[in-house]
């Protein structure tokens, strides 16, 4: 029997903490005009932390993310990051990173208000994720 059911896992993250979310927009904001990125990891079914990989460097999200640096750690769900100009719809790069890599990912947009970001699955199809206080 495997420690971890990723299957399982995958069903049950629901939400994001808001403190979280606020923290990735500001961290959106102060990036500016850089893109920001980072990993997400859940404590139970809830996103409540953020990792910034170190060596991150600005410039198209599917570069910022060095996958072979991340130990194996199944508290890892996903990705987030920021786009400095346009909408918070994902780039066909976004898409390939999203099937390559976890099962929640976020993208945060300008101007980074309270409602400037969106969830995506590991297909790039958009999905619901509820902000827990
Ligand atoms: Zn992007």
């Amino acid at each position: 029997m495997p420690l971890f059911d990723l299957t399982k896992s995958k069903k049950q993250v629901r939400g994001i903490r808001r403190r979280t979310l606020k923290m990735i927009l500001e961290a959106g904001r102060s990036s500016m005009p850089n893109e920001f990125g980072a990993i997400l990891r859940a404590e139970g079914d809830v996103i409540d932390q953020l990792w910034l990989i170190p060596g991150t460097e600005s410039g198209e999200s599917a570069a910022l993310f060095r996958l072979h640096m991340l130990p194996v750690d199944f508290s890892i769900v996903g990705t987030v990051h920021s786009h400095p100009s346009g909408g918070c719809w994902p780039s066909g790069a976004d898409v390939e990173l999203f099937r390559r890599f976890g099962y929640v990912h976020l993208i945060v947009c300008e101007p980074f208000g309270p409602d400037n970001w969106a969830c995506y699955d590991g297909n790039g199809e958009e999905r619901p994720l509820e902000v827990v206080g």
